[in-house]
């Protein structure tokens, strides 16, 4: 599922192809997809111009200048293109969004939606989401602070959106193994010098992913060399077998509440 180096890049991309355009068509292939009948969607969206691309968490948000708010989650298997009729890609999308002759196409959206909100409907959507990893005003104290909450494992608190949102079962992996970490160590066996590690590592390991394009496998648009250029710089997560870049030892796939755990025991307590 995509996570927030993910979306991130999505947003950089998106807010300098749509911002300022306005919104020229709309299909609609799957209607469970959006959260009104479609003539209601198109009604809203066809005419309207996108004034800004955000994003909050794992969440993509169009903000358009009647007020409303296109809030997009991939959920799992979701992607976006970006391109013309000519050069669109040989999959159905469920939502197809013209931007005069361009056209963003909303793939995978089975379990991910689309929805056309007010900005307060928006806000209270988003408003039990913690705090974003990469806000300037999260420090390693308020970060320990969020963790003691949690009496669990790492990977629970890091995973968990009501914590901090953006994060998910492959940078909670990456960032763990940056710090030297166990993602199942219990919380409460931390020291602090560990918790500020981690901290310190859960924001160098997004920000690397973000420069690099997170790890999305389809570019955003014909040649796109930003988007999935983080896939092969993930160090633990789905190299379950192959040996630690840090210490050769092999790496380990665990399971744990029914997600998937990597890392390393050579290096990682
Ligand atoms: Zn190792």
């Amino acid at each position: 599922m995509p996570e927030l180096p993910e979306m991130e890049t999505y947003r950089r991309l998106l807010q300098q192809r749509l911002a300022g355009q306005a919104n020229t068509g709309v299909s609609i292939q799957r209607e469970k997809t959006i959260n009104m009948p479609a003539a209601a969607f198109e009604d809203q969206l066809i005419g309207n111009t996108f004034t800004a691309i955000e994003r909050r968490g794992k969440h993509v948000l169009f903000r358009l200048q009647s007020g409303s708010v296109l809030l997009l989650h991939l959920m799992l298997g979701g992607f976006l293109y970006w391109g013309t009729e000519e050069d669109k890609l040989e999959r159905t999308a469920q939502v197809t969004i013209s931007v005069g002759s361009h056209l963003l196409y909303f793939h995978g959206l089975r379990l991910g939606y689309l929805h056309l909100l007010s900005r307060e409907e928006a806000e209270h959507r988003l408003a039990a989401l913690g705090p974003e990893p990469l806000d300037p005003l999260l420090t390693a104290e308020s970060f320990a602070r969020l963790m003691q909450k949690k009496r669990g494992v790492l990977k629970a608190a890091l995973v968990d959106q009501h914590v901090l949102a953006g994060i998910g079962n492959c940078y909670a992996d990456e960032l763990c193994h940056h710090a030297g970490l166990l993602p199942l160590r219990r919380i409460p066996s931390l020291r602090p010098e560990e918790g500020t590690k981690l901290f310190h590592s859960m924001q160098a390991v997004l920000r690397d992913a973000v420069e690099r394009g997170g790890y999305m496998e389809t570019p955003l648009f014909r040649g796109d060399r930003l988007t999935g250029g983080y896939n092969d710089h993930c160090r633990v997560y789905d190299r379950g077998g192959e040996p630690c870049p840090r210490c050769g030892h092999a790496i380990t796939r665990d399971e744990w509440s029914s997600r998937k755990v990597f890392y390393c025991t050579g290096c990682q307590q």
